[in-house]
C-alpha cells in the first residue's frame, strides 16, 4: 500500500462520515459494524502481516507497520474531525512532529512561535539545527514581525494556538493568508484547542498535528500523535515518511485513542465550562497575579479567542502567582485534588510550574524574555465537579499571599 512514495495511504479519505455533525462523527467517522460478525466497536486487529491473493496481490493491508485496520479507523476519525482528507497517526505527539520535520531539507528554514512546546522546541534546536535546517522564532501577535522574519530559504510557519503554557492566541486566517501569499507551509500543532474547539485547516492550514496523548484520547493512558491534511501530495510524502521513519503506534493504542476521541465533544465542552468558570473565580482571589484563560474578557486576544474557538476557551489556564518561584512552590504542594504532574487534557485535574517541569529545558533568559516567569503555575482542568475543584484551590492559594 504506502511503500513507495507516489501513493496514496491504505486508509480511505472519510466519505460519508463527513456529512455528519461533529458529534456524530467524533463516534462513527472510519468505523461501522463489522462485516462478517457485526461487531459493532473497531477490532484491535494486532497481526502484523497479512496474506496475500497472489504474489505481490496484496489485500488492502499487507504489513502493519505501512498501515493496519485499527490504525486506519483511527486515522480516518481524527482526519474526519478536522475536516481534512488524509489521517496519520504516530506514537507519540514528537514522533509527529519529527514526521512533519522531515519534510525540510538541509539549508531550509522555517518559523515558529516564541512559547512553543518544549518537546518540538528540543527537536528544532537539538536534532534538526545539526541538519542545518534553522529555526527564528517570532511572537505571532504581530503578524507583520512574521513577514519580516521570513528569508529565502523560508519554507514552514509553525503555530500553536492556544500557545503553551502563556494561552497566547494567533490569528490563524491572516496568517494562512500571509503564508500563501509567501508560498509557506503552514502547520498547526492544535493540541490544546482539540478539533472539537478549533479546525485549522479551515482557516487555511495546510497541516494540523496532535499530541493525541492529551484531549484527543482524553484519559491520561496512551502516548500518541496524528497528523491531518487536505493536500493529496502533501498526504503522499508523509505517508512515506510515516512508513519510512516507522514511528507508527500500536493497535491496542489506536483503539484506546479512538475510544477516547468518542466522548471528546461532551468532555471539551465540559472542560471548558469549569476552566471559564474557575477562571473567573481566581481572577479575584488574593495571592494570584494574573489569570490567563482566552475565555476572560480580561485576556490580550480574547474578542479574536471568541471568533476562532466560539465555543469555548479550552481547559488551560495559567495563574501567575506572588511571591515567585516560592510562591508556586507553596502553593502546589498544598493541592490535594490537583495532581502535581506534567501533561495536560485529560478527565482529571493536573497542575505544573512550567519553569521547573515542562518548560526547564528553555534556557532561563529565553523563558523570562516570552514570559514564561518564575511564579507560574499551569493548571490542566479536568472534568471533576467544579466546587470541589474551586475548594481545593481556594485553600491550596489561602498560603501564597502571606509569602508575598
Ligand atoms: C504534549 C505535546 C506535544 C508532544 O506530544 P507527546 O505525545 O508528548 O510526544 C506536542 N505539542 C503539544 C502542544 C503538546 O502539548
Amino acid at each position: 500500500m504506502s511503500h513507495g512514495s507516489d501513493q496514496l495511504p491504505a486508509n480511505l479519505p472519510p466519505s460519508e462520515a463527513q456529512s455528519l455533525a461533529f458529534e456524530s462523527s467524533a463516534i462513527h467517522a472510519g468505523q461501522r459494524p463489522d462485516a462478517e460478525l457485526g461487531a459493532v466497536m473497531p477490532p484491535i486487529v494486532l497481526s502484523t502481516t497479512f496474506a496475500q491473493l497472489s504474489p505481490g496481490k496484496p489485500r488492502p493491508f499487507e504489513y502493519s507497520r505501512c498501515g493496519n485496520p485499527t490504525r486506519a479507523a483511527l486515522e480516518t476519525c481524527i482526519a474526519t474531525l478536522e475536516s481534512g482528507r488524509f489521517g496519520f497517526a504516530y506514537s507519540s505527539g514528537c514522533a509527529a512532529v519529527n514526521n512533519i520535520l522531515e519534510l525540510l531539507g538541509p539549508n531550509e528554514h522555517l518559523l515558529c512561535c516564541d512559547d512553543v512546546y518544549g518537546g518540538t522546541y528540543r527537536l528544532f534546536e537539538h536534532v534538526f539545527q545539526q541538519r542545518r535546517v534553522s529555526c527564528t522564532y517570532v511572537d505571532y501577535t504581530f503578524p507583520e514581525r512574521i513577514e519580516a522574519a521570513i528569508t529565502p530559504r523560508t519554507k514552514m510557519v509553525w503555530v500553536e494556538s492556544p500557545t503553551n503554557p502563556l494561552l497566547k492566541i494567533y490569528d490563524l486566517g491572516k496568517i494562512a493568508e500571509l503564508c500563501k501569499r509567501h508560498g509557506l507551509l503552514l502547520v498547526v500543532d492544535n493540541t490544546f484547542a482539540s478539533p472539537a474547539l478549533q479546525r485549522p485547516l479551515e482557516f487555511g492550514a495546510n497541516i494540523v498535528l496532535h499530541s493525541t496523548t492529551k484531549y484527543l484520547n482524553g484519559n491520561s493512558d496512551v502516548i500518541g500523535g496524528a497528523v491531518v491534511t487536505r493536500d493529496e501530495a502533501l498526504a503522499k510524502r508523509i505517508a512515506f515518511l510515516q512508513n519510512a521513519l516507522g514511528s507508527v503506534p500500536s493497535p491496542m493504542d489506536c483503539y484506546l485513542v479512538l475510544r477516547g476521541i468518542k466522548t471528546l465533544p461532551l468532555r471539551m465542552r465540559e472542560h471548558c465550562r469549569l476552566a471559564l468558570e474557575l477562571a473567573r473565580r481566581l481572577e479575584q482571589t488574593p495571592g494570584v497575579q494574573r489569570v490567563l484563560y482566552p475565555g476572560l474578557p480580561s485576556h490580550p486576544q480574547h474578542a479574536l479567542a471568541q471568533r476562532q474557538m466560539p465555543l469555548g476557551g479550552g481547559g488551560i489556564i495559567s495563574l501567575e502567582l506572588e511571591g515567585g518561584e516560592k510562591g508556586a512552590h507553596a502553593f502546589l504542594m498544598e493541592l490535594k485534588l490537583f495532581t502535581l504532574a506534567e501533561s495536560l487534557g485529560g478527565i482529571e485535574s493536573l497542575a505544573e510550574h512550567p519553569a521547573t517541569m515542562t518548560h526547564a529545558t528553555v534556557p532561563r533568559e529565553q523563558r523570562l524574555a516570552v514570559g514564561i516567569t518564575d511564579g507560574l503555575v499551569r493548571l490542566s482542568i479536568g472534568i471533576e465537579n467544579l466546587e470541589d475543584l474551586w475548594a481545593d484551590l481556594s485553600q491550596a492559594l489561602r498560603v501564597v499571599p502571606q509569602l508575598a
